[in-house]
């Protein structure tokens, strides 16, 4: 698999033109290509490009370093330290620019660095110790990934054959060090050299793999399906906030539901969420739970027509049946309704802190959702204003409508309610903190322009 000479596929040959790129990516391209470095297309827009699939995002590739890309683009931000790269912002989107990789640190290829380890002293003034580029930990999880190197060696740095083909903007040509367009044509997710060693250095890789096979309907190499079962039980090696972001990408992507077979298959569910796990393999009352299932390929519906789903509410709905059933537990030994919800979100939280870390507001606000349940039931109830302009009211109706589709009931309450809403429809400030809170992750908000205006009776700072 590992070539030197990758395979060059001239424009004339494949279907891959620069009318489909982003403008902004291609204006990027161009302004590195005039100044004299390399710049390639490369990742997931490529691949979904020659698949004839919209890419989420543009990535770049190029031999510039992020210094030199930040002095290039006034637009530009670094980002990253185990993987530092630069971010060009634009209006409606982010490219991001990456600096080709080495495998193994070479101190040859150390182009913008002081020393990694000891302070330097300039002038009679001390500096800190820049931290090492390159880092593993005892476990051999790579911490730091920041040597840089050639094309050929940065394609063999990526995760799968398919992420791995270059578009030089020079020629228009495809360039594949992997054979990614083999595996591309046949359907098939494979780590470019051993899986063990590539999962052991990033075991977030196993919930790409799953997640790329997952959306684009392709199948896992055997040998790195092998070895994803076999090393599941490391996936909680990697950063809970990492975790965390690939849970939502996972479940977000219009293919949660077979993604979530994929991890129960694999024991990757097992390893994230033991208790959760468990339960979903008891039966409750001799039926065995089947809502999870459901409740995906509702999320998976919303988001194929183009819709969005709040992380709130994908938990919500993933977690629903789990939490409802603790709740009675908890209710069972005489604890008031609210406060057993508050115990079971309590425990799911805390059974995920460890692997998947999911942000404080965003516990709050499922906790919420599943609390307020009981208020749909009540249409003709005290205040049914100020129930709909509370912060989850949104994503608890769906998660009631989601509800009463699969069980059947409250189907009056739920008209009910949207006509009220219909009728008095939100303030569209309420409307704009809905959409930050829920963008689809990966996909980076717009930031307002608004500046806030200055307390009245403070003293204005002079500049
Ligand atoms: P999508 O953007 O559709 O989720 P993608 O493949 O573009 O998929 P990104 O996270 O945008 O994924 O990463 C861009 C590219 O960077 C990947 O295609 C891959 O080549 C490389 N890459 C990303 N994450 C890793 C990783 N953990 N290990 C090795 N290479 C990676
Ligand atoms: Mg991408």
């Amino acid at each position: 698999m590992k070539r030197k000479n990758p395979i060059i596929i001239p424009r004339p040959e494949h279907t891959l033109s620069r009318s489909m790129l982003s403008p902004n990516a291609v204006q990027a391209l161009y302004r590195l290509k005039k100044q004299g470095f390399t710049a390639y297309l490369v990742g997931g827009c490529v691949r979904d490009l020659m698949l004839g699939r919209e890419p989420k995002d543009f990535d770049l590739v190029t031999d510039a370093t992020p210094g030199q890309v930040k002095r290039l683009f006034r637009n530009c931000r670094l980002v990253g330290r185990r993987f530092r790269l630069a971010h060009l912002h634009f209006e409606d989107e982010i490219i991001e620019v990456a600096t080709f990789r080495a495998p193994e640190p070479d101190e040859s290829a150390e182009v913008e660095s002081l020393p990694s380890t000891a302070t330097t002293a300039d002038h009679g003034v001390s500096k800190p110790a820049r931290p090492p580029r390159h880092l593993k930990s005892d476990e051999g999880v790579v911490l730091r990934d920041n040597i840089f190197g050639t094309p050929a060696q940065d394609a063999l740095r990526r995760d799968f054959t398919v992420n791995a083909m270059y578009y030089d903007i020079g020629d228009f040509s495809l360039i594949d060090y992997c054979e990614g367009l083999d595996d591309l044509k046949r359907g098939v997710i494979r780590t470019i050299g051993p899986p063990a060693e590539r999962f052991t250095e990033d075991p977030v890789r196993m919930l790409r793999a799953v997640r790329f096979a997952a959306m684009l309907g392709f199948i896992i190499e055997d040998a790195t399906w092998s070895a994803l079962v076999e090393l599941s039980a490391t996936i909680t090696r990697g950063a809970p906030p990492r975790l965390y972001d690939e849970f939502l990408k996972l479940f977000l992507c219009g293919e949660g539901e077979k993604c979530y077979q994929l991890l129960r298959g694999s024991g990757l569910l097992k390893a994230l969420l033991p208790g959760f796990n468990d339960w979903l393999e008891r039966e409750s009352e001799g039926f065995p739970h089947t809502r999870t299932s459901a409740s995906l390929d509702w999320v998976d519906s919303r988001i194929q027509e183009g819709g969005k789903v709040a992380p709130q509410l994908l938990l919500a709905l993933m977690f629903g049946e789990y939490l409802e059933e603790q709740g009675k537990g908890f209710r069972q030994s005489g604890t008031p309704l609210q406060q057993s919800l508050d115990m079971a979100v309590a425990g799911l939280l805390g059974e995920l802190a460890g692997s998947v870390l999911i942000p404080y507001k965003v516990g709050m606000q499922l906790r919420e959702i599943l609390s307020s349940q009981h208020r749909f039931r009540k249409t003709a109830g005290k205040r049914p204003l100020s129930f709909i302009s509370r912060p989850s009211f949104i994503e608890s109706m769906d998660y009631f409508r989601f509800i009463s589709a699969t069980t059947g009931e409250g189907i009056e309450s739920l008209r009910w309610w949207e006509r009220f809403v219909m009728e008095n429809p939100l303030p569209p400030e309420s409307k704009m903190e809905k959409e930050q809170d829920t963008m689809t992750p990966g996909i980076p908000a717009k930031r307002s322009r608004r500046r806030r205006r200055p307390k009245k009776g403070l003293p204005q700072q002079s500049p």
